[in-house]
């Protein structure tokens, strides 16, 4: 499946805002965004009014990015969400958060979602004991992530685990770092997000 594959920085650039694509390096002085904190491209620092379509539509695009969303998937999510009971907007977030890879990312096994990923493809993990490779499979309260016995070696795993800290791990989750072993506690409410999300401007732009 077609994936974008430029610099991840520049991404943020445009969505003048951190996505944390990067894992580390987004926690230190490196990061594109405190270094050039304007868009990319020769008319970068130019662009100035934008209209209601266009802050919808980088909305839209900036929740894509955090979690490595196709358009069509994306819109499939919203969909989703507007069939559920309670609000759209924040229906889409959760489903978003409930993705597996978000909570191999969220529970420190990676850096970023992107590697989280990666790990989750390659077999890493199971999911209540049974060995996962799709990445947005839906986790609900109770459900057991755990590092692979096999995996338990691999430097960069370890290294992320140690580095949670530094993030923090949501409240809904439960990480018992000793047994490589994660758990949802309960499901996220909005508050769990901090991210800066205006999910009502991705539900405006598509109910056009
Ligand atoms: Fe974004 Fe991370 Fe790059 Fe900073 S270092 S611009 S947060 S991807």
């Amino acid at each position: 499946m077609a994936r974008y594959t430029g610099p991840s920085c520049r991404l943020c650039r445009r969505e003048n805002t951190e996505l944390f694509l990067k894992g580390e390096r987004c926690y230190t002085d490196k990061c594109a965004i405190k270094r050039r904190n304007y868009p990319p491209g020769q008319h970068g620092q130019g662009r100035s009014k934008t209209s209601d379509y266009g802050v919808q539509l980088r909305e839209k695009q900036k929740v894509r990015r955090i979690y490595g969303i196709l358009e069509n998937q994306f819109r499939g999510y919203f969909e989703r969400a507007d069939r559920l009971k309670g609000v759209t907007g924040e229906n889409l977030l959760f489903l978003l958060e409930r993705r597996l890879d978000n909570i191999v990312y969220r529970l420190g096994f990676a850096s970023s979602r992107i590697e989280a990923r990666q790990l989750v493809r390659h077999g890493h993990f199971t999911l209540n004991g049974r060995k996962v490779t799709i990445p947005s499979i839906q986790v609900k309260t109770g459900d057991i992530v755990e590092l692979r016995e096999k995996s338990r070696k691999v430097a960069s795993i370890s290294e992320s685990l140690e580095a949670v800290v530094r993030r923090g791990i949501p409240q809904w989750l439960e990480l018992d770092k000793g047994a490589f072993k994660g758990s949802v506690k309960t499901l996220p409410v909005r508050e769990d997000i901090t991210m800066p999300i205006q999910e009502q401007l991705i539900v405006e732009l598509y109910s056009k």
